[in-house]
């Protein structure tokens, strides 16, 4: 059952009264989860509080740009009087840092994944809205806290990433105006898309073709399954992060419906990105899986070798009613 949502003035008051906040992205964390973060943590240091974004894997590459000195690997950075959880709404999302987190009297949900239960003191839950950042442009606001151009940007970047640049369908016009909103707060959004699509190194290139190679047709092409492995990084020298637009990439092909993209992270640590294009409730699917996410992206990781996870998927794939 979901706990009901508290509301941003209620949840911006226990901001206000804190003086130690640690904010907890999930793991792998994506342009909303650390832009969000970053907005976040921003603010709450203008407000003159000691806040720390705790992370426990390394920020990809190309959204470093919205890390200045925010973020910290240190589990001892400070106890915190009030810790957050962005975009992400349980603490297997987090799971290095679930006990930290706990440790906080106060702990705080804010996230847009229909699939989160809220488990924290106070919760924010939306999952009608397009990204996380948006709901912390909605707590700033609450905050009577001012947008900065380095807050906006942040903001900027989390709803860039979640929308796929406005083209995915929980793009909503409150997203437009607010990114509209953004720019009286002199965000330079060509720069911000620049940093997050523009910059690869040509290893990301060599692997996203490496890994569109892989690629398995089912349901006569309705439906498209592909993996990486920790090889075939080696061999292109790219790194994980390198690998997420793939999916995506997969889902763009004309007449697919479902895309699904596997991950080894280890001998028995496959993570699986699913996108769907109009039809498919791929949060449903994760959830069979153990996982979570939105009706068009959702993952879940499986605990067993790739080809035993390739098995398990594409059974069900072959299986679903809707692809049928
Ligand atoms: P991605 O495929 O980009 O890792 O994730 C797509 C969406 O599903 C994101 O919103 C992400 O937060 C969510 N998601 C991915 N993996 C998991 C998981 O293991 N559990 C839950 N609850 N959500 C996930
Ligand atoms: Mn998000």
């Amino acid at each position: 059952m979901k706990t009901s949502n508290s509301t941003f003035e209620e949840i911006g008051k226990i901001l206000s009264s804190a003086g130690k906040v640690l904010i907890f992205p999930h793991v792998n964390a994506d342009g909303d989860a650390i832009g969000s973060s970053a907005a976040l943590c921003r603010v709450l240091r203008k407000m003159g509080k000691d806040a720390f974004i705790l992370i426990e894997d390394d920020i990809a590459g190309n959204l470093k740009f919205l890390d200045d000195g925010l973020t910290t690997f240190d589990m001892d950075a400070l106890d915190a009087d009030v810790s957050v959880c962005v975009d992400c709404g349980e603490t297997g999302r987090f799971p290095k840092r679930a006990d930290k987190f706990m440790e906080a009297p106060v702990t705080v949900c804010i996230d847009h994944h229909g699939t989160s239960k809220g488990f924290c003191t106070y919760n924010h839950i939306d999952p009608g809205a397009a990204a996380t950042a948006q709901l912390i442009f909605r707590l700033i606001k609450a905050m009577g806290v001012e947008i900065d151009k380095q807050i906006g940007e942040a903001i900027f970047a989390g709803i860039l990433t979640d929308t796929g640049s406005f083209r995915y369908s929980n793009t909503q016009k409150e997203t437009h105006l607010i990114a509209a909103e953004l720019y009286d707060s002199g965000i330079d959004a060509a720069t911000v898309a620049q940093e997050i699509f523009e910059t690869m190194r040509m290893e990301r290139l060599r692997i996203e073709s490496r890994a569109i190679e892989t690629m398995a047709t089912l349901h006569g092409g309705k439906a498209v399954l592909a993996y990486v492995t920790q090889k075939m990084l080696e061999e292109t020298g790219a790194s994980m992060d390198e690998t997420e637009g793939v999916v995506g990439q997969l889902r763009s092909i004309a007449g697919v419906e479902l895309a699904v993209f596997m991950k080894e992270y280890g001998p028995e640590e496959i993570k699986v990105s699913l996108r769907s294009k109009k039809y498919v409730d791929v949060a449903e699917m994760s959830s069979h899986f153990g996982g979570g996410g939105h009706e068009r992206a959702a993952g879940f990781t499986l605990r067993c070798s790739m080809s035993e996870a390739f098995d398990r998927v594409k059974e069900y794939v072959m299986n679903m009613a809707e692809m049928k």
